[in-house]
């Protein structure tokens, strides 16, 4: 998206790509349909230490400006939910035309570029094993740790700091909790169970599906809120939002048994959760205060995950170069004019549902159009 936009300008521009072939993040995006933007988009959907950082760029390139560059290119496209725009067809539509819209700006691509050495004397300096770039602008769009698997690297934290830059610690983001061993004995049995929860963390909440997996929980609710998580939080778990499932127990005409306590649960709790949550949580009593305990145990189920699974499974990763650096405008670095840093390697991490390419599309035509 910079390299368009700087192109555009009238800009000679040269991406450099370590892979043999561009967007392979896009490729795999959203099941293979690529989630590109979504339609609520607001700054509220992004952490970073700078909460107010990223709305300048928002605002300047919007899901609107983006779906018109899809419907340009006459790319279909559905909202699956919540604001979320997927391909009809395949993550590739974006890829290419990216690809398409780099060429009609005059953009070089160099495919397999590795890059040794960056230095700057009165222009940066881009060793690869093969060429040298000079330049006097160099963008850096190198993305976070997430997927190791498919070229992710610490190159562009690295060379943040090799230029003086801060960098908020990086941890992943959007990315399954592994319970700890005695949860983990008591639930994970029932994997690929899913139910509608609320799971709250550090002050956030989202209510959307969990789903119980083999070493712990996933599910958009779960990848929500682990980016909030970090060790030795606790996870709240709202297991039966907005129900009151013990309320007809109060009424001492119905029938107080764990039959008919497992129906109401089963109302909003999968059948197989619920036997497992009354196994583990049976009543001690039909008294209001152990109906009160009950119900309260339901809608707080407090989870203290050993960990996450870590980059491998991580769909973003959040912290990075500090935004105190970078000019909220430009993208460009206070300290090194020239020097700038999109996208994901910048501590801006968006949530599930879109916010990532949009904070992608929208901080690289920031910087492309400064340069
Ligand atoms: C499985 C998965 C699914 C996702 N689905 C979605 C989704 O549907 N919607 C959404 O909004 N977000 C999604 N994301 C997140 C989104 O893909 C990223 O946030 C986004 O791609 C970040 O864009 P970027 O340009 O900053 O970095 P990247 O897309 O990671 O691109 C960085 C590029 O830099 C290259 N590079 C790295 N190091 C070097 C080097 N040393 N020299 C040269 N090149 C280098 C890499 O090869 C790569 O091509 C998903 C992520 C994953 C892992």
């Amino acid at each position: 998206m910079c390299a368009i936009e700087a192109g555009k300008r009238g800009r000679r521009v040269a991406v450099l790509e370590r892979a043999d072939r561009l967007g392979k993040k896009i490729l795999i995006s959203g099941g293979g349909r690529c989630n590109f933007t979504n339609l609520h988009c607001q700054p509220e959907n992004f952490l970073s230490s700078n909460p107010h950082f990223a709305k300048s760029a928002l605002a300047r390139y919007t899901p609107a400006d983006f779906i018109a560059l899809v419907e340009k290119h006459h790319i279909p496209y559905h909202e699956k939910t919540l604001g979320q725009l997927f391909c009809d067809r395949s993550a590739r539509d974006i890829l290419g035309m990216l690809e398409e819209e780099c060429q009609s700006a005059g953009v070089s691509i160099f495919l397999s570029a590795r890059i040794q050495e960056v230095s700057r004397t009165t222009e940066f300096v881009v060793h690869t094993t093969d060429e040298q770039f000079h330049a006097p602008v160099l963008v850096v769009a190198t993305g976070g740790l997430s997927i190791p698997k498919i070229g992710a690297t610490s190159f562009g934290y690295d060379l943040a700091r090799q230029f003086g830059l801060n960098i908020r610690d990086p941890w992943p983001g959007l990315v399954p909790l592994v319970l700890e061993a005695d949860d983990r004995s008591r639930y994970c049995d029932l994997t690929g169970v899913s139910a509608d929860v609320i799971a709250s963390c550090n002050g956030q909440h989202f209510r959307e599906k969990m789903l119980i997996t083999h070493r712990g929980l996933s599910g958009p609710a779960i990848l929500q809120i682990s980016s909030y998580w970090k060790e030795p939080r606790e996870i709240q778990i709202d297991l039966v939002p907005e129900s009151e499932v013990t309320a007809i127990f109060r009424d001492p005409k119905t029938s107080r048994t764990l039959t008919a306590l497992r129906s109401e649960f089963r109302k909003t709790l999968p059948t197989r959760f619920t036997d497992r949550w009354l196994e583990l949580h049976a009543p001690t009593s039909w008294t209001n205060t152990a109906l009160a305990e009950l119900e309260q145990q339901a809608h707080t189920w407090t989870v203290t995950p050993a960990g996450t699974e870590g980059y491998d499974k991580a769909e973003v990763t959040a912290g990075g170069v500090d935004t105190d650096e970078l000019s909220a405008k430009s993208m460009e670095s206070r300290k090194v004019p020239g020097l700038f840093f999109i996208g994901e390697v910048v501590d801006v991490t968006g949530h599930l549902g879109g916010f990532n390419f949009q904070w992608a599309w929208a901080s690289g035509a920031a910087a492309g159009r400064a340069l």
